[in-house]
């Protein structure tokens, strides 16, 4: 175990992120700072933030930049991940975003930049299986034979796809995926920061393949 690993990782829509991160703040013990979740979370309480984001995320758009800056920065400093660390789950998505994610990480610079590697033809058939419980955030996969209703074996709350998850939504994601998020790859690339991580393959064999590349980054 490596403490005080601070990490981004980077990868299309349904690249399966949500899910390595979730394995990898296990692994590593540090905290997962998804900002989907955290707007999420948002828009159930209903606070002005999360229903000004909820029609952007509905709708596939992004969130200013201003506001995911402050949310995250705000974030980072808390206790747990200003000692710990942190992983970082859908932050940056611009370029705007990584320049101020590195002014605020310039006292404890990031270690690794993972973009986890899945070409769009795979992620779109993935994300219209994609099912999400309401309360905890675990994803599933839908098979065949849907159950319903569908019952979170984590927390027992309901499983459900995501508002976001239409044909229009998805679409309109991964095009901003290419024009505002891929530009990322050549940044973080050039200030010798990236590992690129296949992301095809059996869960286990990407999270093998995401622990190796965070220790050859440390
Ligand atoms: P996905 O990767 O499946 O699109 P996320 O859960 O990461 O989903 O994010 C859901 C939505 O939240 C995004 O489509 C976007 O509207 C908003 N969002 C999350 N992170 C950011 C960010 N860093 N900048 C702008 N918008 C964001």
């Amino acid at each position: 175990m490596i403490p005080g690993a601070r990490l981004i990782i980077l990868g299309r829509q349904g690249a399966g992120k949500g899910t390595q991160c979730v394995r990898l703040s296990r692994h590593y013990v540090v905290p997962h700072i998804s900002t989907g979740d955290m707007l999420r979370t948002s828009a159930r309480e209903g606070t002005e933030l999360g229903l000004m984001a909820k029609q952007i995320m509905d709708a596939g758009g992004l969130v200013g930049d201003e506001v995911m800056i402050g949310l995250v920065g705000e974030r980072v400093r808390k206790p747990d991940a200003d000692t710990r660390g942190y992983i970082l789950d859908g932050f940056p998505r611009t370029v705007a975003q990584a320049e101020a994610l590195a002014r605020i990480t310039a006292d404890k610079p990031l270690h690794a930049v993972i973009d986890l590697d899945v070409p769009r033809e795979i992620v779109l058939e993935r994300i219209s299986s994609r099912r999400v419980c309401r309360d905890c955030g675990t994803n599933y996969t839908a098979g065949p034979v849907v159950p319903s209703p569908w019952i979170c074996d984590v927390c027992g709350g309901d499983v459900a796809q995501r508002a976001d998850d239409t044909p229009d939504s998805v679409n309109r994601r991964l095009d901003l995926y290419e024009t505002q998020t891929s530009p990322l790859i050549a940044h973080y690339s050039k200030l010798g920061m990236l590992a690129v991580v296949n992301g095809i393959g059996h869960p286990d064999h990407v999270f093998k393949r995401l622990c190796d590349a965070v220790e050859a980054r440390r």
